[in-house]
């Protein structure tokens, strides 16, 4: 790939005509940042804080969790820091939750589900964010994860500002909030889609499973349709929409989503660079045009093709 040869380039992310696209880093805690300032991350895209709970026997104090969160914060003084509540459920136990045994955890009582028997739990996260928020010059966004419907979104957005922060995001992983975007955009902040969870439950198929792989192609013709559906959706709100799955960190599927009007990408820190570097190559018109070619494929395969085909730089 000749990418590899201007990897090297650094800066903000933006197409060769200068539309600016924000190329964020995903982490797991304070450890992850040093990476993601190595690879010029302008910020955080997503912060899974579930490492913070998962592995102890008692729920991380509030001073824990501000230190945490403070770690990371100050790490981007000029960039943003996407936090995501706890995403714990039957998939990921934890050891001071007790959690019934569910045939399904995937579609079970996970994520922000679990903050309406547990409420405390989201009340004391966000109690830490919100403190550190009002300390540090990060700006501070906090997003939910297995958000479905308007009544979560609107539980979600409440509990975020009566906490004292003021962006209040979800992600987009259920294929229902994909499909009523327009109507969660007039009550949120901000998007960001999740692909691995949205390829998961478009397909009904088990990430976890290795046979179904397949079907966690984020070239898929019925996620790159949800994704697509998404980004118009907050177009129109004119609210930001980043995608923080798996699909971010492939170079030609990034052109695809910026030609979708996703508007930010975060993906682990190493892929940060070809990335920037795909983007940098291609203006806008080569992006809406690569977009435009995968979404008349039926197949993965197909989609994959066309939009190499739309970004010469890439062949
Ligand atoms: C996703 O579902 O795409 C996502 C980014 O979150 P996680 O992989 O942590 O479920
Ligand atoms: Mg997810």
């Amino acid at each position: 790939l000749r990418l590899a040869a201007i990897a090297e380039s650094t800066g903000p992310g933006a197409t060769a005509d200068g539309h600016r696209v924000q190329l964020l880093a995903n982490i797991g805690g304070p450890d992850d940042v040093a990476a993601a300032v190595a690879n010029g991350a302008e910020g955080v895209g997503l912060y899974r804080t579930e490492f913070l709970y998962l592995d102890r026997v008692d729920e991380p104090t509030l001073e824990e969790q501000r230190h945490a969160y403070h770690q990371v914060s100050v790490a981007f003084p000029n960039g943003k820091v996407v936090v995501r509540t706890l995403d714990a459920g039957a998939d990921k136990p934890l050891a001071f939750i007790p959690t019934a045994e569910e045939p399904n955890p995937a579609l079970g009582e996970r994520g922000l589900r679990l903050a309406h028997t547990h409420a405390q739990l989201l009340a004391d996260q966000l109690e830490a964010l919100g403190q550190v928020h009002e300390n540090d010059p990060a700006e501070l966004l906090v997003m939910a994860p297995m958000v479905a419907d308007v009544d979560d979104a609107e539980f979600f957005t409440r509990a975020v500002r009566n906490a004292g922060l003021n962006q209040a995001g979800i992600m987009v992983e259920v294929p229902s909030a994909a499909i009523r975007a327009r109507d969660l955009a007039d009550i949120v902040d901000f998007f960001s889609i999740g692909t691995n969870d949205l390829a998961q439950y478009t397909y009904a198929a088990d990430r976890q499973v290795g046979n179904l792989a397949a079907y966690q192609n984020p070239w898929q013709p019925a996620l790159l349709d949800l994704i697509a559906m998404t980004a118009r959706a907050a177009a129109e709100a004119e609210k930001p929409c980043g995608v923080c799955g798996e699909a971010a960190s492939d170079p030609v599927l990034a052109c695809v989503l910026v030609g979708l009007g996703v508007t930010s990408l975060s993906m682990s820190a190493p892929a940060l660079p070809m990335v920037r570097a795909a983007l940098a190559r291609h203006d806008l018109a080569q992006c809406r045009a690569a977009a435009e070619a995968a979404l008349g494929e039926r197949d993965a395969e197909a989609a994959n093709a066309a939009a190499k085909e739309a970004l010469p730089a890439l062949m």
